[in-house]
């Protein structure tokens, strides 16, 4: 089974990370640009942690077999600090055209402020400005008003409804999201939130158009292999196998394609992997041979 994982934090992954997800299937990943769980004093922090997103793990990636393409955006915690959000923002405007770059994303609600709505809003225009599709971050807290709240803003903004894709949905918001036309993601965790069970179950119930999954990993407790796993849960309920790829593997792939930046041709053929090659005079190889 081929996999996409469509939202992931690899700058805060390890290689065993992705030796993991290239042998449990992975064959590419999308890294929203995101918070790195702590404030980021200058505009000169966001611009190296897009160059990072856009060169260096783009490069680290490739050297395990798997195809990396990411999201620019400002997240909504950063959007309410004044010493980088509208610096933030023009990086974005300008990083949206770079090669890898797949959506503008995560933008959304964290605490709802004005200030989340003013960057939510010019984000989706930039958006609708380069025909990106957008990724949206809901709220962990409060998730039934943050989503119903972000569906408003992004109703007002004009976006097309297949450009949109709401993410962190659970039992509750499903049927808020559903017949909006917008994509559904999903976040998996190992604890709390989303199971695999549960999303087994959701699959159940309202079927799998429209439907992708997601395992979020980041800096804190997550795990990368939370697709590959669902994977095997759904098998087990007996869900169809092409059920199971159109979800993991069709949906992503599909939802992003209108950026120009990712299509199903650049899985075909393997490369090969060469870990001797450098990313501006770096290797992967710190000092060992292949
Ligand atoms: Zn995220």
């Amino acid at each position: 089974m081929r996999i996409f994982e469509p939202h992931i934090h690899m700058f805060s992954r390890t290689t065993d990370d992705y030796e993991n997800m290239a042998l449990a299937g992975i064959k590419g990943v999308c890294e929203p640009a995101f918070w790195l769980g702590q404030p980021r004093t200058t505009v000169g922090a966001f611009k190296d942690y897009y160059d990072t997103l856009l060169g260096w793990e783009r490069f680290r990636a490739a050297q395990f077999g798997v195809r990396h393409y990411c999201t620019m955006g400002l997240n909504p915690k950063e959007a309410n600090d004044d010493r980088v959000n509208d610096g933030a923002v023009e990086l974005v405007r300008e990083y949206c055209t770079r090669e890898g770059v797949i959506a503008i994303g995560e933008i959304g609600y964290d605490d709802m402020t004005a200030k989340e709505e003013k960057y939510f809003q010019i984000q989706i225009q930039i958006a609708i400005d380069h025909g990106l599709p957008i990724l949206i971050h809901t709220p962990h807290r409060d998730k039934e008003q943050g989503v119903r709240r972000t569906l408003d803003v992004v109703r007002e903004s004009g976006i097309a409804p297949d450009m949109v894709l709401v993410d962190h949905n659970n039992e509750m918001t499903t049927p808020i999201v559903k017949d909006t036309g917008y994509w559904l993601g999903y976040s998996i965790y190992p604890n709390t939130k989303m199971t695999p069970q549960r999303m087994v179950e959701i699959f159940r119930r309202f079927g799998t158009d429209q439907m992708i999954i997601n395992s979020a990993a980041d800096w804190g407790i997550s795990d990368p292999l939370l697709v590959p796993k669902t994977v095997q849960v759904m098998r087990k309920s007996g869900m169809d196998e092409a059920e199971i790829e159109k979800v993991v593997w069709r949906n992503p792939i599909s939802f992003f394609s209108p950026s120009g930046q990712i299509s199903f041709a650049d899985f075909g053929d393997n490369e090969g992997i060469d870990r001797t090659r450098l990313h501006q005079g770096n290797s992967v190889l710190r000092g060992q041979t292949p």
